[in-house]
């Protein structure tokens, strides 16, 4: 074999060598930039979308505020039993409702009041139409001092035997009767609450139905003093601290009759309660209430 042929082949093998090898080589480059997967291109090219960031950022601030919120004010109207499931909880979940029906009342309204601001307590009152009629002054004192007004209908008249024109002037002129009093006192406007306690309890389908449509809530009860019945204070007390319970919504009367006992009884019940870590919300709020 001459030297040229030798030298010819050996150029050849090195030549299919190299081709071999950059094939080889060329390979994985070729088919990584070919089908470039999706999360590499974008996470190493596309910077992160800053509207997209605020927006979460907003979002979770949102969230987070709403928590503290609702722990702080309406925890309570959310779910009524947390104080005592959860002890560790803030204080501000222990409460009742107190509730004070058949008023106003110019002897025994005012004495109610002061006990409750004593023991910075919030009550609701659901007032009979025709007496704050009589008595405008012992309105204005109840939502001077931070207390909810709210409706017992004009006549104090079982509400389930009326047509919804008879249900509408029992509740409509009710809640007229304390707005004009409040009208020179535009601050004192959010005392008045959309509730409803139908008198002796008396509810039915109608009532509901003709209150959804004024836009109020029915405000019921669930622990009755039966203070109504002519009891001794010390019997007062004792109803309500057998049954009480966090959430508990308790009934009383401020007016229709002497309510001596039931005036004695607060003072032990609001200083009984308030030793024991509870805290008096109004029942009856701008956004709703507890349904029992
Ligand atoms: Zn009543």
């Amino acid at each position: 074999m001459s030297n040229s042929v030798v030298s010819y082949l050996l150029k050849l093998f090195f030549s299919v060598l190299i081709c071999i090898l950059l094939l080889i080589c060329s390979q994985p480059i070729t088919s990584v930039q070919a089908t470039p997967p999706m999360e590499i291109a974008s996470s190493g090219e596309v910077p992160p979308d800053r509207n997209i960031v605020a927006e979460f950022g907003k979002l979770f601030a949102d969230w987070s505020g709403k928590e503290k919120a609702v722990n702080a004010v309406g925890a309570g109207e959310m779910n009524p039993g947390n104080g005592e499931s959860n002890p560790g909880n803030s204080v501000e979940e222990k409460f009742v409702y107190l509730t004070f029906d058949d008023g106003p009342d110019p002897d025994w309204t005012p004495l109610v009041l002061d006990m409750l601001v004593r023991h910075n307590a919030q009550a609701a009152f659901f007032v009979v139409g025709r007496s704050v009629k009589t008595y405008p002054e012992v309105i204005l004192q109840m939502a001077q001092a931070g207390q909810m007004i709210a409706n017992h209908s004009y006549n104090h008249v079982s509400l389930s035997e009326l047509s919804w024109q008879g249900f509408y002037y029992e509740l409509k002129d009710t809640e007229n009767a304390v707005r004009e009093i409040l009208t020179p006192y535009p601050d004192l406007e959010q005392q008045v609450g959309l509730c409803i306690r139908p008198p002796y309890g008396d509810v039915n389908g109608n009532v509901w139905t003709y209150a959804y449509r004024l836009q109020y809530d029915v405000s019921m009860w669930s622990l009755d003093t039966l203070d109504w019945t002519g009891l001794k204070a010390e019997a007062i007390v004792k109803a309500v601290m057998d049954k009480v319970k966090p959430g508990a919504i308790i009934l009383m009367h401020d007016g229709g009759k002497d309510r001596s006992e039931t005036v004695k009884a607060l003072g032990l019940i609001l200083h009984e309660l308030t030793i024991q870590g509870y805290h008096f919300p109004a029942l009856c709020t701008a956004t709703g209430q507890v349904s029992q």
